[in-house]
């Protein structure tokens, strides 16, 4: 997954000097001839783009067009809005911007068709995406956060100290830079890149909304998944507000004490808290809940663990993802193969209401796994 880091210090370069603040919906200027009101329209859902449009004198109508261009032609340049009545282009021109990410670069894997993405924000911090091609099938791997404060002790990005929540328009533009970069449809989401998106819980909604609407990416609610560490009070929200959103929960142990230990979220939201939470979910009509399992050598990949673990998702329906930890210099290692096909074969022999997949990392070489290359290109920021 992912390794350490070092620490952020910010660089005083021109593009930072001229974007300091941030919020939502709102974004200091890039270029001189953007004023610093301009509303960052990139990032609002359907009904706030229509809402937008009526305050602006404008029909709700044209919020759904604007809607349109946004996300299901991706376009970068208000006058490519054809439809469009010249004045409102205008009238877009002066007070609205696209502009939310830059493509640093791309990194592409010699032996498997994944790629990474680089983005730089506007004050100049780093996040990162990952496109991995399976035959037909195309996922893409979406950033929530700069860095992370659940602190999880085999990942990079949690070694990087947290800076802030990505605003929609920041999340949905790593998608679209990717669509523009490929020729192969994406047709899977995961947010399971850098961050925890239940900490930026209305912003990766409204993310994976717009991603869904018919009239934007258009992708099936069983094409996106939600990763989190585990925090148990937005599972539930999540439950309750009945999102159709796959979800998924990193497990990483079979009990408290190593859970606690590699996860220190553990203390406040225990594992068969964590498991209550997924069988809720799983009760759900037409939903099941995944279960995330990194094997780490030595550490929670024993056949004991095994055996807990069956005891814990016996009578839960759930998938068991096993996933193979990326070594990557620190004190945490990748198990034996024949370690993994032990620990992999115990429970394929016994699983019962749950199924046991073990995913083989995509993309070693160029170190597709969350969190690594916007880690390793963080000196960039101390330029
Ligand atoms: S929640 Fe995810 S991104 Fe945050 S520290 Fe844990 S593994 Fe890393």
């Amino acid at each position: 997954m992912k390794n350490s880091c070092c620490i952020v210090k910010n660089s005083c370069n021109i593009r930072m000097m001229n974007s300091i603040s941030i919020e939502q919906g709102k974004i200091a200027p890039l270029k001189k001839n953007i004023s610093s009101d301009h509303t960052i329209i990139k990032g609002m859902t359907f009904t706030e783009l229509q809402e937008w449009c009526i305050d602006k004198g404008e029909s709700a109508y044209r919020g759904g067009q604007l809607f349109e261009w946004l996300y299901r032609h991706g376009i970068t340049n208000i006058d490519e809005m054809s439809n469009i009545k010249k004045s409102f282009r205008d009238f877009l021109t002066l007070n609205a911007s696209l502009e939310t990410l830059t493509l640093e670069s791309v990194s592409e894997s010699n032996q498997e068709s994944t790629q990474k993405y680089l983005f730089k924000t506007h004050e100049s911090k780093f996040i990162e995406s990952v496109s991995i091609i399976e035959k037909q099938r195309h996922t893409v791997c979406l950033s929530t956060q700069i860095g992370c404060n659940v602190d999880c002790d085999f990942c990079a990005t949690g070694k990087m100290g947290f800076s802030r929540n990505l605003l929609t328009g920041e999340i949905v533009d790593q998608l679209l830079w990717v669509m523009r970069k490929t020729t192969l449809p994406v047709t899977n989401i995961v947010f399971m890149g850098m961050g925890e998106p239940f900490l930026n819980y209305k912003r990766v909604m409204d993310a994976a909304d717009i991603f869904h609407h018919q009239r934007g990416f258009d992708l099936a609610s069983t094409r996106i998944t939600i990763s989190t560490a585990g925090i148990l009070p937005r599972i539930y929200q999540f439950i309750t507000e009945n999102r159709k959103y796959k979800l998924a929960i990193s497990l990483n142990a079979s009990d408290d004490i190593t859970r606690t230990q590699i996860m220190p979220l553990n203390s406040k939201w225990p594992i068969k808290e964590l498991i209550k939470a997924g069988k809720t979910y799983s009760e759900l009509p037409r939903r099941r809940v995944m279960f995330e399992y990194v094997l780490l050598k030595n550490v929670n990949d024993s056949i004991e663990d095994a055996y807990r673990l069956h005891k814990l998702l016996n009578g839960v329906q759930c998938k068991l993802n096993l996933i193979p930890y990326n070594s990557m210099g620190g004190i945490f290692n990748r198990p034996d193969e024949d370690k993994i096909k032990e620990f992999a074969e115990y429970l394929y022999d016994r699983q019962t209401t749950y199924r046991v997949l073990v995913r083989r990392s995509k993309g070693k070489d160029i170190n597709a796994a969350c969190g690594q290359l916007a880690v390793n290109n963080k000196e960039k920021e101390n330029l």
